[in-house]
């Protein structure tokens, strides 16, 4: 294409409230403009490459089975009734009504939608499994959008749906698509890692996030130098270790991480020393026998839950875990509190993701009639082997589970991959009869990758002091070429010529056909970030060469006029 006939309104300032470099350098290069908070045009350049990064993803959904489908943004209330989110999703859907009154929401994910859409015609186990993909423009009502495409209110997402007959078979899909994913990023080029990731308001058990590494990111990530071992810090699991009861020194952070394993009554010592007990949760073990974690200060518990252990086995993970009542709490503390747990369980690990600093006091104990287990003991019976908790991890943490030492990095959430289980397909009764004629509801997954935050995540990664350096997949043009003197008729029949032959070769090529200086041209080609530029002065013509420039290199080669078509293809 001539650039003389494009829509490319390229910027020298950047735009004010632009943060991040990918956003000033979408701006400034004429790919992208805002039309309202978190909400964008995509112009001729912006929206080529958002097409290539696209292709990617669907060649590698197709290749891994996927199905392309196309879903409606627009969404009624009902379905979101039925699975309970209507509710529990919050001020992030966009609601809104029609002319008759009837509510709706612009989707900001589709797994209620999916679910509908096949629950009237999938009966059989012989359906299965299906995954079914779309790539759409999603609409979340973020609280703060900002950095420009990373985090907008209207963006473009790639989403898919797995659906199996049981979980063995989810699973299989799940890990199906997190190989697609790898293929999908490796294409792409970023540095990034796989982590294991909290599953937030989507709900289910199994989730990774693919994090692109960037100094930018929201998100803080570690992963362990020694078993590779990876995760979002919301979901990381560290080894706190225990300083000797009787000598707090410094900050209860420091303490808490001097690397010397402690006993639950060890620890329940040393933090007896600090503010008020307040009893929070009550936790079941294995056998159902209750278990008390009392709590210090006034701590706002999100999350707990109980691992135990035999022979250095998992045996149960509890996380449904509850509130302990007033009544309970005055009960349990006048109960006769030991350390219990059911015999033969060699360890136990609690794991408390609390919203400040946990100081957690563990009095674990059997507390209610005849449920209480008589002559356990600690120590004999039972021993906590170390704390793992969920609070935010970060570099120089002890890996919760090889003991490594952790490192942190920042990292843009480009991909997510979830088993969901039967959260929607049971609200919404999508069921199927499975081999032995049984009805069940379907095991579900689901599979996002933001298409348009993947833009910027390219470019955090991938710019200089001058502009964006394109990776060729994404690049919206492969070659650009700059005729320097318009009035030097060489130049200009060079310059038209290996336009033409390098489009023939199937090259997208843009002709800066601009009467402009040659600083103008350059500028705007660095900006720009096309990975490859043909120069073609006056002088170099006649002595039958021109320029070669990559973007991501400073030095430039001469090539003769008559091999440079070959050279690039
Ligand atoms: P985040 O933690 O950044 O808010 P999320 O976990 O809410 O993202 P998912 O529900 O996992 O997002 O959606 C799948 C993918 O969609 C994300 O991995 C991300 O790449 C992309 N995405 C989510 N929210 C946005 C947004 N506001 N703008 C652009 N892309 C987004
Ligand atoms: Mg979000
Ligand atoms: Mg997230
Ligand atoms: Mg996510």
């Amino acid at each position: 294409m001539r650039l003389s006939s494009m829509f490319v309104p390229t910027r020298k300032e950047d735009p004010a409230e632009a943060e991040v470099v990918s956003h000033q350098l979408l701006v400034r290069g004429g790919y992208i403009r805002m039309l309202a908070r978190g909400i964008y045009d995509f112009l001729p350049l912006g929206w080529r490459s958002v097409r290539k990064i696209e292709q990617i993803v669907r060649e590698e959904m197709d290749r891994a089975g996927a199905q392309e489908v196309h879903m409606p943004a627009v969404q009624p209330a009902e379905l979101w009734q039925e699975s309970g989110r209507w509710v529990e999703y919050g001020a992030e859907l966009l609601r809104f009504r029609d002319r008759k009154g009837a509510e709706f929401c612009m989707g900001p994910t589709h797994e209620e939608v999916v679910t509908d859409m096949i629950r009237g015609d999938v009966k059989s186990y012989k359906q299965l499994p299906l995954n079914l993909y779309q790539i759409q423009t999603k609409f979340r009502d973020e609280t703060r959008p900002r950095f420009g495409l990373m985090r907008g209110r209207e963006f473009v997402m790639k989403d898919a749906y797995s659906f199996d007959v049981d979980e063995a078979g989810a699973l299989k899909s799940y890990d199906t698509m997190f190989d697609a994913y790898h293929r999908i990023f490796q294409r792409l080029g970023f540095e990034y890692r796989a982590v294991e990731a909290d599953t937030g308001n989507i709900g289910g058990s199994r989730s990774h996030e693919f994090q692109v590494l960037a100094e930018t990111g929201e998100d803080e990530i570690v992963s362990c130098t020694e078993c590779g071992y990876a995760a979002n810090v919301e979901k990381a699991e560290i080894r706190v270790e225990i300083a000797e009861a009787g000598e707090p020194s410094g900050s209860e952070l420091a303490t808490l991480r001097t690397p010397k394993a402690r006993t639950i009554e060890e620890v329940s010592n040393y933090l007896k020393r600090g503010p008020e007990l307040i009893v929070k949760t009550l936790v079941y073990m294995a056998d159902e026998t209750p278990v008390m974690v009392l709590m210090r200060g006034d701590h706002q518990v999100n999350e707990i839950k109980l691992k135990a252990y035999l022979n250095g086995e998992l045996q149960r993970e509890v996380q449904d875990l509850r509130l302990a009542s007033d009544s309970e709490v005055e009960e349990i503390t006048k109960a006769p509190v030991g350390f219990a747990g059911p015999v033969g369980v060699e360890g136990v690990e609690i794991f408390a993701d609390l919203a400040v600093e946990p100081m957690v006091d563990f009095i674990v104990g059997a507390n209610l009639k005849d449920k209480h287990h008589v002559n356990v003991n600690h120590g004999r019976d039972f021993e906590v082997k170390a704390f793992v908790d969920l609070r935010q991890a970060g570099a120089g943490d002890i890996c919760g589970r090889c003991g490594g030492v952790l490192e942190a990095h920042r990292g843009i959430e480009v991909g997510h991959v979830f088993f969901l289980g039967d959260k929607y397909s049971r609200a919404m009764n999508a069921n199927v009869l499975d081999e032995a004629g049984e009805h069940k509801p379907m095991q579900m997954g689901c599979y996002g990758i933001g298409v348009t935050r993947i833009l910027a995540a390219v470019i955090e990664q991938n710019h200089d002091e001058n502009g964006i350096i394109w990776p060729m997949a994404i690049a919206p043009y492969q070659v650009v070429i700059c005729p320097l003197h318009l009035k030097n008729e060489l130049v200009v029949s060079e310059s038209e010529r290996i336009y033409s032959e390098l489009k023939a070769a199937g090259i997208e090529v843009m002709l800066d056909d601009r009467d402009l200086r040659a600083g103008n041209k350059f500028k705007d080609a660095d900006l720009i970030g096309i990975p490859v530029r043909i120069t073609l002065g006056g002088r170099g013509v006649e002595n039958g060469e021109v320029e070669l420039k990559l973007r991501s290199e400073d030095e430039q080669t001469l090539v003769a006029l008559g091999d440079i078509v070959d050279r690039v293809k």
